[in-house]
C-alpha cells in the first residue's frame, strides 16, 4: 500500500522504515528540509540500533523514499500517518498540538482523493475530532477517516518493538478504516501481534494512561528505594521479589535517578492538563510528577554529599542520555543533576557512547572524552548516570588505578557494591545499605 508518513523523527522514521519492511511503499515527509536532505544522502539524523541498516536496505529495495516541500499526496496514496512532535506547551505543559493541526491543514489542502489520516503522535482525547474538523473545513469535498493509532515503541529497542508489539491499538469506529488498518498491519498480526479496535477517544486515552502508569511504577520503586536506605533493606532484592509476582511484573521496577526522556515527563504533564480541563483531579499522577521532580533535585544533593566537597572537584560522568540505546537527551535526569553539580563548583568530564553531540550543545562548559577510561583518568569521583551495558563491563581495578579519588556513585545500580569495594572504591548506589 502506498503510504505517506508525516514527521520523520524517532517515531516517524522508525514507522516508515518498518512499514516499508512489511512491503508497503513509503514516503517519509518532514518540513525540516535539512533532515530530509541528510536522509536522502544516506545519513541518519538520530541513533537507533539497527535503523541505519534497515533504512539503507529499504531505500535500496525501492520501498522507502524521503520528501520535503510539497506534500506528496498523489492518487495512489491511501493512508497518511501523522508522527509529528507534540511537545509540552510553555504555559500549562499541555500537549502543544500546533504541528498536528498544521499537518491536518496541509493534508486537507494537498489531498486528491479520500484518505485515512492515522494519528500516531501522542495526543489528548478530542484531538482526532479536532483534526477531522480541520480537514472538513479545509477540504469539504473529500471524505477523511481520522484514526488514532498510538505508538508504544521504546527508543533503544524501537525496531524490535515495532516488529513484535505487545498490541496494536486502532481507535476508530469506521469499518473501512478498521479494514485498512488491518491490511496495513496484517504481516504483524499474522505473526501474532494482537490488534485491538477501540473508539478513537479510548485509543487516545490508552497511550496517556499507559505512560502515566509506567511513570508511576518507576516513581514507586524510587520511593521504596529511599525507604530501603533508611530501613537497611536492599531495593535490588525488594525489586526482584516484587517483580516476580506476575500481577506486578519486573519491568519499570528499576530504581534510578528519576524518569526522563521525551515521553514520560511530557505525557504525565499533558494528562494532568487534560484532566484539569475536564475538571477531574488525578491525585496519583500528580504525586508521580511531583515525586519525580523532587527526586532529580535530591540526586544532585546526593552526589554532592558523596563527594563531601564538590567545589573544584573533577567528576567523571558516565552516560548522559536519558537511558541506554539512544542519543536522546530530552528531559534526561542527567541535566538537572549535572546543573546542581556545576552550581556547586564541580568540574564535569563527560563520556557517553551515543549522546556526545547533544550533550556538547546542552552542556557546553563540560569536557568530553572518547572513552569511559579516559573520562575516569585522574577524576576525583565517578558518576554513572545512564545504563549503557559497556559501563557494567568496566575493569574496576583499572578504574581505581587511574582515578585520583575513590568515590563511585552509581545511580543505576549497574555495578555491585561488593565489586566496587573489592577494587578499593567507595560505592554509593540507590536504595542499598551503605549510607550517603
Ligand atoms: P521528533 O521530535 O523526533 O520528530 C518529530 C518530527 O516532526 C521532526 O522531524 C519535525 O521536523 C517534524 N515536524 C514538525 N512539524 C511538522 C510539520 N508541520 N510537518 C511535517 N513534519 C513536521 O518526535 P518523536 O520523538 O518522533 O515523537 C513524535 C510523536 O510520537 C510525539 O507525539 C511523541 O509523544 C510520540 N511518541 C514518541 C515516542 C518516542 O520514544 N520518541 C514513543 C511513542 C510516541
Amino acid at each position: 500500500m502506498r503510504i505517506v508518513v508525516i514527521g520523520t523523527g524517532y517515531v516517524g522514521l522508525v514507522t516508515g522504515a518498518c512499514l516499508a519492511e512489511l512491503g508497503h511503499d513509503i514516503t517519509c515527509y518532514d518540513t525540516d528540509a535539512g533532515k530530509i536532505a541528510r536522509l536522502q544522502r544516506g545519513e541518519m539524523p538520530i541513533f537507533e540500533p539497527g535503523l541505519e541498516e534497515l533504512v539503507k536496505s529499504e531505500v535500496a529495495a525501492g520501498r522507502l523514499s524521503f520528501a520535503s516541500g510539497a506534500l506528496p499526496l498523489d492518487r495512489r496514496v491511501r493512508a497518511v500517518f501523522v508522527a509529528v512532535g507534540t511537545p509540552p506547551s510553555a504555559i500549562d505543559h499541555s500537549a502543544d498540538l500546533s504541528a498536528v493541526h498544521a499537518v491536518a491543514e496541509a493534508i486537507g489542502r494537498a489531498a486528491v482523493r479520500p484518505l485515512a489520516v492515522i494519528v500516531k503522535s501522542t495526543v489528548p482525547v478530542g484531538t482526532g475530532e479536532a483534526v477531522e474538523r480541520i480537514l472538513r473545513d479545509v477540504r469539504p469535498g473529500i471524505a477523511f477517516d481520522v484514526v488514532s493509532n498510538p505508538e508504544f515503541l521504546r527508543e533503544g529497542s524501537a525496531l524490535a518493538d515495532f516488529r513484535a508489539p505487545d498490541r496494536i491499538v486502532v481507535g476508530t469506529s469506521a469499518k473501512p478504516a478498521r479494514r485498512l488498518l488491518a491490511d496495513i498491519y496484517r504481516p504483524l498480526t499474522e505473526r501474532g501481534a494482537p490488534l485491538v479496535f477501540t473508539e478513537r477517544a479510548s485509543a487516545e486515552m490508552i497511550k496517556y494512561a499507559a505512560n502515566a502508569f509506567l511513570a508511576a511504577k518507576i516513581a514507586f520503586i524510587n520511593e521504596i528505594a529511599d525507604l530501603c536506605e533508611a530501613a537497611d533493606a536492599d531495593v535490588e532484592e525488594v525489586s526482584l521479589g516484587m517483580g516476580l509476582d506476575r500481577r506486578i511484573g519486573a519491568a519499570f521496577l528499576r530504581p534510578g535517578p528519576g524518569y526522563g526522556g521525551s515521553c514520560f515527563p511530557k505525557d504525565t504533564e499533558a494528562l494532568l492538563a487534560a484532566a484539569q480541563g475536564h475538571g477531574v483531579q488525578l491525585r496519583l499522577v500528580e504525586s508521580t510528577v511531583a515525586a519525580n521532580e523532587g527526586r532529580k533535585r535530591a540526586m544532585g544533593r546526593r552526589v554532592i554529599r558523596a563527594l563531601g566537597e564538590a567545589h573544584g572537584r573533577t567528576i567523571a560522568v558516565l552516560g548522559v542520555t536519558f537511558k541506554a540505546g539512544t542519543d536522546d537527551m530530552r528531559q534526561a535526569p542527567s541535566l538537572p543533576i549535572l546543573a546542581a553539580l556545576r552550581a556547586a563548583g564541580a568540574r564535569l568530564r563527560i563520556f557517553d557512547p551515543e549522546g556526545m553531540a547533544h550533550a556538547r550543545s546542552l552542556l557546553p562548559e563540560a569536557d568530553y572524552t572518547r572513552s569511559a577510561y579516559e573520562c575516569l583518568d585522574g577524576a576525583d569521583a565517578a558518576l554513572l548516570l545512564t545504563d549503557w551495558p559497556e559501563f557494567a563491563a568496566l575493569d574496576l581495578a583499572r578504574v581505581k588505578a587511574s582515578m585520583r579519588g575513590d568515590v563511585f556513585v552509581d545511580l543505576r545500580n549497574m555495578l555491585s557494591p561488593e565489586r566496587l569495594r573489592a577494587a578499593g572504591l567507595r560505592a554509593f548506589g540507590i536504595g542499598r545499605r551503605e549510607k550517603l
